[in-house]
């Protein structure tokens, strides 16, 4: 049996916990409490490989929280960092997110040749008329520190969202 640790990190609202919540369940959940550290486990079998998954959902951090980042970073195997297609300021406390975790786990710069498995996910791509993020651009940054890159809406999909997950946890595998 393997062990995976995922965390799940990006700004208050972005829907990290809806995006957990309809990969846990397949449902959305529109209202949820989500102030507290909270330790998800699932099992479940992906290649015909039984496994453990636990999800870490800290508080959710903004760019002034570093110090918050680090257990999580530290505990992890691999990452979803969540930021809202509609909401800008998201999108760049998810970039700086994605430098921490380089520079956590030994990187000497944000953009340091270290593999950690981690996909960025642009959620609520159901509110697309009012997008402040275009895919080209989160794209981009996805390819420049060399992780995995999805559009997802938590409202509306299951699909894109299980397979993301089902993407990251091969890595964490391979890793
Ligand atoms: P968190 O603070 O990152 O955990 O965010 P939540 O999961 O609590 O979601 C914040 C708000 O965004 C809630 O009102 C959710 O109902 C809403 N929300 C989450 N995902 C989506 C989505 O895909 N589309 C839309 N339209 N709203 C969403």
């Amino acid at each position: 049996m393997n062990d995976i640790k995922l965390a799940l990190l990006g700004s208050k609202g972005a829907g990290k916990s809806a995006v957990l919540v309809r990969f846990l369940t397949k449902r959305f959940i529109g209202e949820y409490a989500s102030d507290t550290n909270s330790l998800y486990r699932k099992r479940l079998s992906i290649d015909g490989r039984q496994l453990n998954l636990e999800v870490f959902d800290p508080c959710s951090q903004t760019s002034e929280s570093r110090c918050i980042l680090e257990e999580p970073v530290e505990w992890a195997d691999g990452f979803v960092v969540v930021y809202n297609i509609s909401d800008r300021t998201s999108f760049l406390n998810a970039k700086n997110i994605l430098c921490q975790i380089k520079e956590t786990r030994g990187g000497e710069t944000c953009k340091g040749e270290v593999d950690v498995p981690i996909c960025l996910v642009g959620n609520k791509q159901d509110l697309c008329h009012s997008r402040q993020v275009s895919e080209e651009e989160a794209r981009a940054v996805a390819l420049e520190h060399k992780c995995h890159f999805q559009e997802v809406s938590a409202a509306e999909d299951y699909l894109e969202i299980g397979n993301l997950f089902t993407k990251l946890m091969r890595h964490v595998m391979e890793h």
